[in-house]
């Protein structure tokens, strides 16, 4: 798997996305970075993903993704909370991106959630056994 073009990179200074307690769109949109069709992940599907990167997204790739995006020893997010991420599949041409957000309890359930990264996953042979990936078909 290599990391493509990114809509997003992680940031300290971004605004949360979404919160619990304000109701505002429940999802985040994004245009695909090869044919532009809007692709929207709910932010629920990312907080209810398991803070163990290797279990949501597969190990190989978890390893890639927090060296590609400076995860540390510590494994915060910039923004604050943890890092959760999962892939998202253009139903148009198919590309695959990776989500990368910091996801933060900030009370019982409460839930703050900011999207780090966006960046499109290029498979290679190697990744037909990742079944994480495989799913979204
Ligand atoms: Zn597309």
């Amino acid at each position: 798997m290599t990391f493509g073009k990114s809509v997003l990179l992680p940031s300290y200074v971004r605004q949360a996305h979404f919160k619990t307690s304000e109701m505002k769109s429940n999802s985040f949109e994004f245009d695909c970075l090869n044919c532009n069709q809007v692709m929207r992940i709910v932010f629920n599907v990312l907080i209810n993903a398991t803070w163990d990167l290797k279990e949501a997204i597969g190990e190989k790739l978890a390893t890639q993704a927090k060296k590609f995006y400076g995860i540390g020893l510590v494994g915060k997010s910039p923004g604050g909370g943890w890092p959760h991420m999962t892939i998202c599949c253009c139903e148009r041409c198919r590309t695959k991106c990776l989500i990368y957000a910091g996801v933060e309890e900030i009370y019982n359930s409460m839930y703050q959630v900011t999207i780090q990264a966006v960046t499109e996953l290029i498979e290679s042979e190697e990744d037909s056994h990742n079944e994480r990936v495989n799913n979204c078909e």
